[in-house]
Parts: C-alpha cells; sequence; structure tokens
C-alpha cells in the first residue's frame, strides 16, 4: 500500500475541511467543498506538516519529540533533557555532576566545550 499526502482545503464559505489526495489534484482540477459544495476553497496545511512549537512542547508533559526543531535545543531549559531521559531510562539516578552542569546550563552558563 502506497501512502499518498493529502492535500487540506479550508471552505470560505462553511469553514470545513476537505481533503483530496495528491493524485486528484492536478493543476486542471477545480476542488470544491465536500460538505457545501463551495469552490471557494483555500489551501490548509496538513495537519501533520505543522512542528510543534516550544511553548507546545513545554506544555506536553510526555518525553523530547524525536526530531526537534533548532528552537528546541536553542530553548535553555531543554538542556540536558535528552540526558536526563536517558538516565530515566536505564533506570539509573542522574550524577550529582551532570545534574549541576545541566542546571548550571540552564541558568545560561553552558559547560566547557559544549557548542550551544
Ligand atoms: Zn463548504
Amino acid at each position: 500500500m502506497i501512502a499518498m499526502p493529502i492535500y487540506e482545503f479550508l471552505c470560505s464559505d462553511c469553514g470545513r475541511k476537505s481533503s483530496f489526495l495528491t493524485r486528484s489534484v492536478t493543476s486542471s482540477l477545480d476542488p470544491s467543498c465536500q460538505h457545501c459544495g463551495s469552490a471557494r476553497l483555500q489551501r490548509a496545511v496538513s495537519s501533520f506538516a505543522i512542528g510543534k512549537t516550544v511553548g507546545q512542547v513545554h506544555e506536553a508533559t510526555g518525553p523530547a519529540p524525536k526530531d526537534p526543531g533548532l528552537d528546541f535545543f536553542r530553548d535553555p531549559r531543554n538542556i540536558g533533557r535528552n540526558v536526563e531521559e536517558t538516565f530515566a531510562r536505564n533506570g539509573m539516578a542522574l550524577p550529582q555532576q551532570v545534574r549541576e552542569s545541566i542546571d548550571a546550563a540552564r541558568e545560561g552558563t553552558p559547560p566547557a566545550g559544549l557548542d550551544l
């Protein structure tokens, strides 16, 4: 089975979303609203293409995103997060020295040699 990207359009009339498989959307096609039939559609960004903002990441209590963007790493509050999670995953306590380095980095003092 081949996964095809889905183009989504927002209807200017009823405000609802219509989805079209890539194959069905060509330059010659005039997509119409699947709910009210209106032709006044605006291209919407597919939901899976929208990256999480740092704010959303912080709101989430789950683990760090698998593919975090640069903003994630630029946020001092996320410094050392992967280290913390690695230790937690292995059931190990964070060594005091590491703990202090992370805390210091989050306060704005990156550990020596660490290119942030
Ligand atoms: Zn509509």
